[in-house]
C-alpha cells in the first residue's frame, strides 16, 4: 500500500510553488505565476498586478538586495576583467578606464532588472510577504 499524504480539512498551508521556475521566468522579468505576463512596467517599476493572469505583484519588497547583488556580481566580474587585461596587456589607464567603466555601467543596467525580478519571484515561490495570501502585521517598533 502505497503511502499517500494524509490531507487535512483544516490544514490552511498554501500550496507549494516551483521554486526554480519562478527564479527562470523572473530573470526573464516574466509573471512567477504564468511565466507570460510582464513583471515590469517601465525598467524596474513592477506592475502591481500581471497583465496576463492578474497575479497580484505589489506584495513584492525587493528593497536594496537587488543593487546590492548587482553590484557583488559585477564589481567581481569587472575587477577580475581589470586585472586580467593589466596582466596579460598592461594597456594605458585611459584605455582601461574607456574599456571597463562602460561595461560596468552596461552590465550593471543589464543585470539590475533581471536580479530584481528573480528576488520578486522567489519571494512568490516561498510566498513572502502576502504573496501566499496571507495579511502581514506591520512590525511594531
Ligand atoms: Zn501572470
Amino acid at each position: 500500500m502505497d503511502a499517500m499524504p494524509i490531507q487535512n480539512h483544516l490544514d490552511t498551508t498554501p500550496p507549494l510553488r516551483p521554486r526554480w521556475l519562478s527564479l527562470k521566468r523572473g530573470f526573464r522579468q516574466t509573471c512567477p505565476s504564468c511565466g507570460r505576463g510582464r513583471l515590469f512596467g517601465h525598467f524596474l517599476q513592477v506592475n502591481d498586478a500581471c497583465p496576463s493572469c492578474g497575479e497580484e505583484l505589489h506584495h513584492q519588497r525587493a528593497d536594496d538586495a537587488p543593487a546590492y547583488f548587482t553590484v557583488l556580481i559585477t564589481g567581481h566580474v569587472i575587477v577580475l576583467g581589470v586585472l586580467w587585461t593589466e596582466q596579460a596587456f598592461m594597456p594605458p589607464l585611459w584605455l582601461q578606464a574607456a574599456l571597463w567603466l562602460p561595461a560596468l555601467l552596461l552590465m550593471s543596467l543589464w543585470l539590475l532588472p533581471r536580479i530584481k525580478g528573480a528576488l520578486i519571484a522567489y519571494q512568490w515561490a516561498v510566498q513572502m510577504h502576502g504573496f501566499g495570501g496571507i495579511k502581514e502585521e506591520p512590525p511594531r517598533f
